[in-house]
């Protein structure tokens, strides 16, 4: 449910309407836009008289929501949400380029491929410490380490980083981390969803290989219903009976989870395609379709890549890509 405010509600109305709706077990949650202030109420609001609550004198309407997902919800915050990461924003008219090799395979491949991708365009490093592979035999990361080189690379650089969390007991290595990533395969984990609720970090929720986009949304209220609301949702490509790329890329859940959500929305045409050359093509239509960034994985050296180098970009493919990208958010503007 929903209490829009009328522009004039004063601070102390406001702490009233909260006390008094905590007092009936009630979670609330305040947006203030430009205009009007809007409440969220979670949890059970069956016993809640729609009407009382609508006669008081500082509530504009009240509206029922029958979506389970309550935070994410573009009806309880109607404006975008822009997410800070250092100095940079994401979100609402903020788009940043994520990218960076599948997984950090030593210092100079990972500050080559840093310095390479700042230069072309990206403003945010990825790379994976902690993979999931499919097979256990297959190269695993370099766990620690991993991280601490994207650390060193980010202070070389003055890029922020992301890397993919796999195991809530991890999260003190990910202290200098600026995003951390729930990849596919943990998008369900909701015992580590509620951990990284804990957190503050921005992370980046990557829809799962089989998963709608509620389910999706479901997660994300996950992290936020402990407290943080730093989500950004990444559409990677989903599983369908399509075999000429590794996923299907769901181009429609950027429209429609930008309709559904105020989170930021990145896609991620790497994984969703598994061939460099459709990555171009992908990453420009998901711009035009009104990402708000994108997640590319660029490698010094492809066909020596530890991991997904079928997918990966060369640096120079990778300033083709960005550029294009640039010129499409220009027409679309
Ligand atoms: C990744 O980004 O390296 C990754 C493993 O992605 P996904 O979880 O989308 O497969
Ligand atoms: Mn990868």
């Amino acid at each position: 449910m929903v209490a829009v405010l009328k522009p004039g509600a004063t601070k102390e109305q406001i702490e009233n309407l909260t006390a008094w709706l905590e007092g009936r077990g009630l979670k609330v949650h305040i947006s203030k836009g430009e205009f009007h202030t809007i409440i969220g109420l979670i949890g059970d609001t069956s016993k809640i008289d729609t009407e009382l609550l609508g006669s008081l004198e500082m509530i504009e309407s009240v509206k029922r929501i029958s979506e389970p997902f309550k935070s994410s919800n573009r009806k309880f915050h109607p404006d975008d949400t822009i997410i800070e990461v250092g100095s940079l924003k994401i979100g609402g008219p903020h788009f940043q380029i994520i990218a960076g090799p599948c997984s950090v395979e030593s210092p100079q491949q990972i500050l080559a491929v840093a310095q390479s991708v700042l230069a072309s365009g990206a403003s945010i490093l990825r790379g994976g410490a902690f993979k999931p592979r499919t097979s256990p035999y297959d190269f695993q990361g370099l766990h620690a380490d991993g991280i601490g080189l994207l650390v060193d690379v980010k202070k070389q650089t003055g890029m922020p980083i992301i890397t993919e969390i796999m195991n809530a007991n991890h999260l003190p290595m990910f202290e200098n981390v600026d995003i951390i990533q729930v990849g596919a395969r943990n998008m369900q984990n909701f015992e580590l969803l509620k951990a990284l609720g804990q957190t503050s970090k921005p992370i980046l929720l990557k829809r799962g290989l089989a998963n709608t986009l509620q389910e999706l949304l479901m997660s994300a209220e996950y992290i936020m219903a402990g407290g943080n609301h730093n989500v950004i949702l990444c559409e990677r490509g989903i599983r369908t009976f399509e075999t000429y790329t590794r996923n299907t890329l769901d181009l429609s859940a950027v429209p429609m989870l930008r309709e559904l959500s105020h989170l930021p929305v990145v896609v991620d045409p790497s994984h969703a395609s598994g061939i460099a050359r459709m990555v171009k093509p992908m990453a420009m239509a998901a711009a035009a379709a009104g990402a708000h960034g994108l997640m590319i994985e660029v490698h010094n050296d492809p066909v020596n890549a530890l991991c997904d180098g079928a997918q990966s970009l060369t640096p120079e493919q990778f300033t083709d890509v960005a550029e294009r990208v640039r010129k499409i958010r220009e027409v679309i503007k």
